[in-house]
């Protein structure tokens, strides 16, 4: 009778112990996965996504920037980038003459179409001639890019000197100020992401002019 006792306490605990694992499992599977806060998760989800939407970019050093911009930008922007119905694309193409160094399209599809990506998408355009800069340069062209997706400039047709500056403004928000002067430094104003090409940071002297 002790010994079936015995048996039925183990029984009991195996019983136990199994939910605790399991609600574990379950939390630590579902719950923190959607929480692009931890670090772990994020990695998982940027990695996932760009499996699915980027170039391989293959021995450059533009895979990883791209993977970094997205690993440290502020999570609400992030999840714009990571939404599936409306991606953004990281193409990589050969630079020629009058290649910039990036840019962004928009595809915005038609009802009458198939429903594949119906929200339409961001096409990120991104020159291998980038390639030839510093590490920080390329992510501050890359967020800069980014910037233009989360704050809907182009879709919008919100291509000015305003958009540029709004742009380069969001990325420093995110902690990209250093990445950003690289840019400017390596590549210049105009070459920064898609540039309207004569676009200058604000100057003080012409606040001054306007007041
Ligand atoms: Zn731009």
């Amino acid at each position: 009778m002790i010994h079936i006792m015995k048996n039925q306490h183990i029984h009991f605990f195996s019983i136990i112990l199994c939910l605790v694992l399991a609600i574990a499992c379950c939390s630590c599977t579902t719950f923190p996965r959607r929480d692009l806060s931890v670090p772990e998760y994020r990695a998982k989800a940027v990695d996932a996504y760009l499996a699915e939407f980027s170039d391989s970019f293959e021995g450059s050093k533009i895979g990883p920037a791209i993977h970094e911009v997205l690993m440290r930008m502020p999570q609400d922007a992030l999840k714009i980038i990571l939404n599936r119905r409306r991606p953004v694309l990281f193409v990589g193409v050969c630079s020629s003459g009058t290649a910039k160094f990036a840019s962004s399209s928009e595809v915005i599809i038609c009802e009458k179409d198939v429903p594949a990506f119906q929200q339409g998408m961001t096409i990120i355009k991104i020159s291998d001639s980038l390639a030839s800069g510093s590490s920080d340069a390329i992510m501050g062209i890359v967020a800069h890019e980014l910037a233009h997706r989360v704050l809907d400039h182009i879709r919008h047709n919100h291509v000015s000197c305003q958009a540029e500056r709004e742009a380069n403004r969001l990325i420093k928000s995110w902690g990209f100020a250093k990445e950003y002067a690289a840019a400017s430094k390596e590549f210049g104003h105009a070459k920064v992401g898609d540039g309207v090409a004569s676009c200058q940071e604000e100057a003080p002297e012409k606040k001054e002019l306007i007041k």
